[in-house]
């Protein structure tokens, strides 16, 4: 079962069961196991010169370093991730963003961040990353030619993508982005925590390194928090090297958790896509809903490049309602039993939540404000869709958004 007795040609699905699974780390039994130390002990002093000296993945060396419970998530994540080398784990995934930033970023470097970014890269960037001499512009993903001459006139070291946009879902040309940047010798990173590798390649789509989440899919049941991010030969060496001199390392029973949700993620987000993408074309004929906010939709405007560049996607997306009262959307996720309300997403159950994007925007306009000067916003609610029953969780949504026709 080590990597390299595998047979040719397997499926993803295949892969998915077996990656990670190396004898001399899980023994006897299925998975690796819990693997508990700070202090490996040498069998002499020899022994410890040799392993001290070689910085290898999959070495015991000291805790910090990780043990087999982490070095089998981290490779099962590498073999998942087409054209990564390897793959550094996190405690969180702000500290992935973290980790990738520093990692390919000095002072008085210039980063091109996605205006529909999460916030919190966006809070890095301006606070963090400000402090250290590093000088952010954000940029419209949709707007490709003023994207092209803004690279070419700020020169970036690095692009920051996040498609679909957090929030708002829009779909952008991730190839195309992460070519440019290329041309122009920036960095490409790539927050891909809503497709993760099983529903968009980002590698093979051109951008250098790939981040995801690790607390949302790959975790897939709301208890566990990290972060990953994987990348070919020459990134991965820098965001090790960046990590260890960080001091990263993440808990060998997250790690076990992580790898344990990892196995069924596939077959996860292929039913929380379903189901989510019912919901959705549901959402869009009822009369309180303004829009929906989601490219599996056919006529969404990010459903072309979705089809085109997407292999899977998952349960989160976001809906406007038709109305001016801000507070609506809370009184709709108030009045839901099935959705929790509460903030991550990509766990087995389904979650709520009312969100106002406008406010993390400076320079795209978000969907939820009305076109025009002086155009007011609209109340907006973000689903995560989880392994319920859709019949039953339209049926919620039916009784939230009839609230909003008892006023
Ligand atoms: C949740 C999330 C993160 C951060 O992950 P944590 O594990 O919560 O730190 C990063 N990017 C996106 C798109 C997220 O949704």
């Amino acid at each position: 079962m080590s990597g390299g007795d595998e047979p040719e040609g397997l499926g993803e699905s295949t892969r998915l069961t077996r990656a990670g699974r190396r004898p001399e780390w899980t023994g006897r039994v299925v998975n690796t196991p819990v693997w508990r130390g700070s202090t490996h002990l040498y069998a002499s002093d020899a022994e410890r010169r040799r392993a001290g000296g070689r910085d290898h993945d999959g070495q015991f060396f000291y805790g910090r370093r990780g043990a087999p419970t982490q070095w089998s998530l981290a490779e099962a994540l590498t073999k998942i991730e087409p054209g990564a080398a390897g793959t550094v784990l996190y405690p969180s995934g702000v500290a992935a963003i973290a980790g990738c930033l520093l990692a390919v970023l000095s002072p008085g470097d210039r980063l091109l961040m996605s205006d529909n970014a999460y916030d919190p890269s966006r809070s890095m960037a301006t606070g963090l990353l400000a402090r250290m001499g590093v000088e952010t512009r954000f940029f419209d993903p949709l707007d490709l030619a003023a994207y092209a001459a803004l690279v070419g006139e700020f020169r970036p070291q690095a692009v920051w993508l996040e498609s679909p946009g957090s929030l708002t879902m829009e779909v952008c040309d991730v190839p195309e982005l992460a070519a440019v940047a290329r041309k122009h010798e920036a960095v490409s990173i790539i927050d891909n925590t809503w497709a993760s590798p099983l529903g968009f390649a980002a590698l093979e789509h051109g951008c250098d390194i790939a981040m995801m989440s690790l607390s949302k899919h790959v975790g897939g049941h709301s208890d566990v928090m990290m972060g990953s991010a994987s990348a070919g030969d020459a990134f991965y060496a820098k965001l090790r090297r960046t990590a260890q001199e960080l001091g990263q390392v993440v808990s060998p029973d997250d790690a076990a958790l992580a790898a344990r949700g990892l196995r069924t993620m596939k077959v996860r987000l292929e039913a929380s896509t379903k189901s989510a993408a019912r919901i959705a074309e549901w959402l869009a004929d009822q009369p309180q809903v303004e829009r929906v906010l989601c490219p599996l939709l056919p006529d969404d405007p990010g459903h072309a490049l979705y089809r085109r560049d997407f292999t899977g996607g998952c349960g989160l997306f976001s809906f406007i309602l038709a109305s001016d009262d801000m507070k609506a959307a809370g009184r709709v996720v108030d009045a839901l039993s099935l959705f929790g309300i509460g903030y991550s997403w990509g766990g087995y159950e389904s979650l709520a939540l009312p969100i106002t994007p406008h406010v993390h925007r400076t320079v795209m306009p978000s969907p939820t404000q009305a076109p025009g000067s002086g155009g007011g916003t609209r109340p907006a609610i973000r689903l995560s869709i989880g392994l319920e029953d859709s019949e039953d969780l339209i049926a919620d949504l039916a009784r939230g958004l009839a609230q909003l026709d008892t006023e």
